[in-house]
């Protein structure tokens, strides 16, 4: 499973998701974003600033 804590983009912010894929993880993350930290216009940097932090989750049940 792939693991975003928004957390490391917004400070003190405990919301977090995972999924099986980068795609998903995104998806969910930025409509997050939108959503309750009002971010109207996601921007291509905010994407790759989500991307930048995604991380593997159990990494080794996964290998
Ligand atoms: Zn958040």
């Amino acid at each position: 499973m792939r693991l975003f804590e928004c957390g490391t983009l917004v400070p003190g912010c405990q919301w977090h998701t995972r999924a099986d894929e980068d795609a998903e993880v995104v998806r969910r993350a930025v409509e997050h974003l939108r959503t309750v930290h009002g971010e109207e216009i996601i921007r291509e940097n905010m994407v790759e600033n989500i991307k930048a932090r995604i991380r593997d989750e159990n990494g080794a049940a996964a290998a």
